[in-house]
């Protein structure tokens, strides 16, 4: 809408030998010829000769990319003041305040970071020293962060190539999924079949894997250990894009308090308005985390991320060391994280996601019933997930084939990834500016790779 096309500085071919000659091996590339991405807008990226993709990916990029009004939040501020949090500044308790209105009144206080990873680092150090225990409770194929202690608590990371496993303080619970786990509900059962309703109720799944939970914390104390808590994401995002039985979290979050355990909810991915009926995801849950850790869409691709949690464990946290943080909770991040919010509560786009994800949910919903390879189409608001299988008997993941569809969708213009623990699920998390639009492209476009050779189940 309206851009030049980019001017490429350097060929892709420069650039990918000087990442090879410079940057640390471990960094991935998305396709098997790696996009140039010059600029961003809405929910739309351009390459270096201005042809235009459109983003189901990103869910930083919260508000679209590139939004003039959090670009000129942060370069009006830029123009004039960024320091740390050591003078009194208006921007970071306005900000503070306004993020608090939108959570639980006993989520009251607020620490500011520039990572998801920073958020959940410090929200298991808030847990750790609230509670004097150090378990933890974490659901497996989970991802939470990069630092050290974060690897510990992913098994998406440490049960994965390079990883070491859990150590003995981590504890694993299983996935709660309703369409490949072993415990089934009506969800799961009607899984295989496109009439799916939308609003219909998982029954008591929910239950069963949080008794689970409620195993791992008595096994915790029977083993002399102590409970510092429990971490989840309200969707499960690297588990790839599940949504959890109802009463799952209400019961787990039960079993850990039981045992002296705090419970987190891992908003990173999820929060924000984007499940669409709520503007955070626990909510779609019906509990009341301890602690919420948010970061990617909260500074819409600005480095910033938060924690919210009690008066109790924030005091608590205020032993006499002090939490500093350079850039956390600057002026900069703080006039993008209000803006930020100005723009999901002006543009109405809360009510977007809700509007626009149930129409892609029920556009995939209807591939299924065309294509075998669909095995399970699941999701809240822009949050969705299409798992694919080569029989829908024996739920045979199709990773190759989810492989083969991410590429031959970015060939006609469309972003999309792939996760879960089998690599079969394509993942959709645009924008929340994403258009009903949009949604009719992506269902017909996926509707004709779905109808090619490649694509097909191969048994
Ligand atoms: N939590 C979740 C659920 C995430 O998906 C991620 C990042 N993928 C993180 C935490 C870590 O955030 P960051 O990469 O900003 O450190």
């Amino acid at each position: 809408p309206g851009l030049e096309p980019a001017v490429p500085l350097m060929s892709k071919e420069e650039i990918l030998a000087q990442r090879q000659a410079h940057l640390g091996p471990s960094l991935s590339l998305s396709y098997r010829r790696p996009l140039q991405i010059l600029r961003g807008r809405g929910q739309y990226l351009y390459d270096e000769n201005g042809r235009a993709y459109l983003d189901v990916v990103n869910n930083v990029c919260h508000v679209g990319h590139s939004h003039p009004r959090v670009v000129a939040a942060l370069a009006g501020q830029a123009a004039v003041l960024n320091t740390n949090t050591r003078y009194l500044h208006p921007n970071i308790v306005q900000f503070a305040e306004r993020l608090l209105d939108t959570l639980p009144e006993s989520l009251e206080v607020c620490f500011f970071v520039c990572s998801g990873s920073e958020a959940n680092e410090l929200a298991l150090r808030l847990a750790r020293t609230y509670t004097g225990a150090q378990d933890f409770i974490v659901i497996d194929g989970a991802y939470h962060g990069n630092t050290a202690a974060l690897i510990d608590n992913s098994p998406y990371k440490h049960d994965g190539p390079g990883g070491k496993g859990a150590p003995q303080h981590i504890h694993t619970a299983v996935m709660p999924d309703p369409y490949r786990g072993s415990y089934k509900d009506l969800r799961g059962l009607l899984a295989n079949r496109a009439s799916v309703v939308l609003d219909e109720k998982p029954q008591r799944s929910g239950s069963r894997y949080a008794a689970h939970v409620g195993e791992l914390a008595q096994g915790v104390l029977d083993a002399g250990r102590g409970l510092a808590g429990f971490i989840a994401e309200p969707l499960l995002g690297c588990g790839g894009q599940i949504v959890l039985p109802d009463g799952y979290l209400q019961e787990a979050f039960a079993h850990v308090r039981a045992a002296g355990g705090v419970c987190i909810a891992d908003e990173v991915q999820v929060g924000f308005g984007r499940v669409g009926t709520h503007f955070w995801a626990f909510e779609t849950q019906e509990v009341m985390p301890d602690i919420v850790t948010m970061g990617k869409p909260i500074g819409n691709g600005h480095p910033l991320a938060a924690v919210a949690t009690t008066r109790a464990i924030a005091d608590a946290f205020a032993n006499g060391m002090e939490y500093f943080n350079t850039f956390g909770g600057n002026p900069v991040s703080c006039a993008v994280g209000s803006a930020v919010l100005d723009v999901i509560e002006e543009e109405g786009l809360q009510e977007n996601a809700l509007r626009v994800g149930e129409h892609l949910l029920r556009g995939l919903q209807a591939l299924m019933e065309k294509h075998p390879l669909i095995g399970d189409v699941r999701g809240l608001g822009l949050f969705i997930g299409v798992e694919l299988v080569r029989d829908r008997e024996t739920l045979r993941p199709a990773a190759e084939e989810a492989s083969y569809i991410v590429e031959r969708m970015m060939e006609h213009g469309i972003l999309l990834s792939i996760d879960g623990p089998l690599h079969n699920a394509l993942k959709l998390k645009p924008p929340i500016v994403f258009t009903m639009e949009d949604a009719d492209f992506l269902v017909h476009t996926l509707d004709k790779v779905l109808a090619e050779d490649a694509a097909q189940p191969t048994g």
